[in-house]
């Protein structure tokens, strides 16, 4: 794939259409299409199919086949080789991986190939796993033996964002395919092309077929009726807390299993005594990687006053040199995902401003410097906000950061704490009593602790209150897809 003929508006080449079921690409059986857009330009680059539910049954009926049939069956240390294969294979098509992912989402080629290798990481990770989910014994009388075995939980519906596709559908699939079950993935159909080319790599690695399907197509389409199915153990859905309700409350009919990753408003708190540099960098970091679309951003800047005017004025002007462009000439800052998550950013910050919000840079839609295409929006900080502000409160999921003052140390952690969101927080400090009490008492699944974003696939994620339950990434991740079956036998 050359960047510059995609650029010039070339086809883009080697991109899977149809669904991946049972082991090979096939056509939609309604035949409907979608396009797909590329961001930084705006402009439509591929189809996909818009799938039915009745490709949801068929992706079903092969996922439970190959379950009953082989892959529970394979034994785990086959699956890790599996799995290990699919890591190599990842990496060797590393580059064609963050092309599409690059094109497809809008984010920096350079944010691209971190998620690729990152998806390798994944299933390298998992694979090691494979062979070491082992269960209890338990201290019963004489007389008795108690033990606890790992099973599969069976077919699992993995439902996948537009911000981290291939991330997302690599961490939610090797923990799944780990634990020896068999999966439906439907990407979200803002960014359908990392996924499929997944599904085949995973079968060139030795997968059988049917143990890996994907489904592209809308939620209405394809999300609702996987969710639904009465054939589906599992759901692991990452989104938005409002799509994350309807999962829930679909899946409480057949009272299936749902690990749920929603949205997040995570502060980074920045203390006096901080190093400066660090902070600074992981402050911008946190907000405008990948233009703000993270669940994990960190959105709200908690800083201590004593810091503040400094700190925030080398923020801005570190904001305003960023370079923005699109995402294959590896800007700073890429662009946002659709229009419609332009107009949503856009709202934000234009209802702030009517309420006389002080944006200290940023806080318009723009376009490509270089072609005047592109669904941009600037990246931008409003400065000493309220805490009970719609800016502070509700996530943007865009490139917004809120600037809020705390006058002490208590006053910081009550600011960080002030949200219905539960998913992440960053510490800045180098007082080591005030790092690892705030990360005590910040109700939040993940605290970062001077990196924000530190650690990686072996760290478990997930979030608290409306951010969801449930952990992704670790060992814990793997268990997400495990029974555990308790045996008690009277053996006198
Ligand atoms: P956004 O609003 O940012 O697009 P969503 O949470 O709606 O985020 O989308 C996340 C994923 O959930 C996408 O793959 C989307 O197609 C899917 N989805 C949307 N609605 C449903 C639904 N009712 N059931 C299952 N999946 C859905």
């Amino acid at each position: 794939m050359n960047i510059e003929d995609i650029l010039a508006g070339k086809p883009v080449e080697g991109l899977p259409t149809g669904h991946f079921v049972n082991g090979r690409l096939i056509p939609s059986n309604g035949g409907e299409m979608m396009e797909s857009f590329d961001p930084g330009r705006g402009v439509a680059f591929a189809e996909f199919s818009n799938g039915t539910a009745s490709d949801v049954d068929e992706a079903v009926e092969s996922a439970r086949a190959a379950f009953q049939t082989t892959w529970r069956k394979t034994p785990a240390a086959e699956r890790a080789q599996i799995l290990n294969k699919a890591a190599q294979l990842i990496r060797a098509n590393a580059e064609q991986l963050a092309i599409v992912e690059s094109l497809d989402c809008g984010k920096p080629l350079n944010e691209a190939q971190g998620d690729v290798r990152g998806a390798a990481r994944a299933f390298e990770y998992y694979a090691g796993a494979c062979d070491k989910l082992q269960g209890d014994t338990f201290p019963l009388p004489d007389g008795y033996l108690g033990y606890s075995t790992y099973e599969p939980v069976g077919v699992t519906a993995h439902i996948i964002p537009w911000n981290f596709p291939i991330s997302t559908t690599a961490r939610s699939l090797a923990p799944a395919l780990a634990a020896g079950c068999t999966v439906v993935a439907k990407p979200a159909e803002q960014t359908p092309f990392t996924a499929l080319l997944l599904a085949q790599l995973l079968s060139e690695a030795g997968l059988p077929q049917g143990v890996c399907n994907v489904i592209t197509g809308t939620g209405a389409n394809v999300g609702a009726p996987l969710v639904a199915h009465p054939d589906v153990d599992q759901v692991t859905f990452t989104g938005s807390v409002v799509t994350g309700q309807n999962v829930m409350r679909s899946a409480a009919d057949n009272v299936t299993r749902v690990v749920l990753e929603l949205g997040g408003k995570s502060p980074v708190v920045v203390l006096k005594d901080c190093n400066y540099e660090r902070a600074l960098d992981g402050v911008l970091g946190a907000i405008f990687e990948n233009a703000g679309q993270v669940c994990s951003a960190g959105s709200r800047l908690v800083i201590e006053r004593a810091i503040h005017d400094r700190f925030v004025e080398d923020l801005c002007s570190r904001t305003k040199a960023m370079s923005i462009g699109h995402g294959l000439r590896d800007p700073q800052f890429g662009p946002v995902n659709s229009p419609l998550q332009l107009e949503k950013i856009s709202g934000f910050v234009d209802r702030a401003r009517e309420r006389g919000a002080d944006i200290l840079t940023g806080g318009a839609v723009t376009t490509d410097p270089e072609t005047g295409q592109g669904w941009f929006y600037e990246p931008t900080i409003v400065g000493d906000c309220a805490r009970d502000d719609e800016l502070v409160q509700e996530e943007i999921f865009g490139p917004v950061l809120t600037v809020q003052i705390a006058d002490d140390v208590e006053h910081a952690l009550s600011l960080a704490n002030d949200s219905k969101y539960g998913l992440v927080a960053g510490i800045y400090t180098q007082d080591v009593s005030n790092a690892l009490s705030m990360a005590r008492d910040i109700d939040a699944g993940q605290i970062f602790i001077n990196e924000y974003f530190a650690g990686g696939i072996e760290v478990p994620f997930g979030g608290n209150k409306l951010s969801g339950f449930g952990r992704e990434k670790g060992l814990e991740g793997v268990k997400s897809y495990c029974k555990i079956k308790s045996v008690a036998a009277r053996i006198d």
